[in-house]
């Protein structure tokens, strides 16, 4: 999921500065799952602006709505009239979602109420890790599911750096090496021959480093405009 953290609080009233109505939108998904801008914590700031607006009187009134996805055009299409009643409106979703309601509401503004932080999962209670960070080349049937893009300080592609002190990485000492973690899963796995192939130099092509990257699934668009056509 995309794991991301609510602003700070002093940073989301500076944004809001100004504004009388003002609609926070949840997202009802991995925003939920990682509880930073799901419906609960919608009703957790929606009572925390007004609280302030009536302490500061500013007279703002404040809406509240969560949807199931915020970064889906047919989830957006149902709120935006009513959204555009406001003159604000505080996105609790990640990046995607505030730039896809962005795009759909104009010229009602949208403000992220979120810091969007990584591609990850829940460890336990209150702790989220990265796991991905959209490479666009996977090499995780290589490394026996560990990934070494997200999960190494050096993003090395052939063993460790060497800086390893009993399977702990050299850079923090709170984080597994993640070659040894690879280690041990290929060991597990009775596939550390794996180990024995050097990899290539990598390709960062596909990678985020350059222009925005978009998927085109031909047999999907095809779909599309076929069904397009036939309801015609
Ligand atoms: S190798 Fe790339 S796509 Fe695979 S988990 Fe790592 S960052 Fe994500
Ligand atoms: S100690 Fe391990 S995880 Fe840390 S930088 Fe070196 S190889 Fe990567």
């Amino acid at each position: 999921m995309i794991v991301g953290e609510r602003k700070p609080f002093d940073e989301i009233t500076g944004m809001l500065n100004g504004y009388k109505k003002v609609l926070i939108l949840g997202c009802g998904t991995c925003v939920s799952v990682c509880m930073a801008g799901g419906a609960k914590e919608v009703a957790v700031l929606a009572s925390q602006l007004r609280m302030d607006s009536g302490i500061q009187e500013k007279g703002v009134e404040i809406g509240e709505e969560t949807i199931q996805r915020q970064c889906d055009r047919e989830y957006i299409e149902p709120i935006v009239e009513m959204a555009k009643t406001y003159d604000v409106v505080l996105s609790m979703a990640c990046g995607a979602g505030v730039q896809l309601l962005s795009d759909m509401l104009v010229p009602t503004p949208v403000l992220p109420a979120l810091n969007t932080s990584f591609i990850g999962i829940c460890e336990e209670e209150g702790v989220w890790a990265e796991r991905c960070r959209g490479c666009g080349d996977c090499m995780l049937g290589i490394t026996g599911g560990i990934c070494p893009v997200a999960r190494c300080a050096k993003t090395l592609f052939n063993g460790p750096c060497g800086g390893s002190v009993n399977g702990i990485c050299e850079v923090s000492k709170d984080t597994p090496c993640a070659w040894q973690l690879v280690y041990d899963r290929l060991k597990a796995l009775g596939k550390l021959e794996s180990l024995e192939e050097i990899q290539p130099i990598r390709d960062w092509g596909p990678s985020s480093s350059g222009i925005p990257r978009g998927v085109y699934r031909e047999d999907m668009a095809g779909v599309a405009v076929e069904s397009e056509g036939s309801s015609k």
